[in-house]
């Protein structure tokens, strides 16, 4: 583990996912629209996040880029890059 890498460095929200901003994959934000961010947390396993508002999902929870590639996954949107 860097140090350094601690200052502002987020981790992807997936379940056992250790993948960080500032890594060699991006993150992508969780979308404000409440429905999507449910989408998301579905997807990623995170339910125990959805008491959280789609405002505080967005501002303080991101997930790699991993994921999107399982076609399961219900991004419509293409997500905002956040690097
Ligand atoms: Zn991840």
């Amino acid at each position: 583990m860097n140090c350094k890498a601690n200052k502002g460095g987020t981790v992807c929200a997936y379940r056992n996912c250790s993948s960080k901003t500032g890594g060699l994959v991006s993150l992508f934000r969780i979308p404000k629209d409440a429905t999507q961010a449910e989408g998301w947390l579905k997807a990623c396993n995170r339910m125990d996040l959805a008491s959280r508002s789609a405002e505080d999902l967005h501002k303080n929870f991101r997930l790699c880029e991993k994921h999107f590639e399982n076609k399961y996954f219900p991004v419509v949107v293409k997500p905002e890059r956040d690097c």
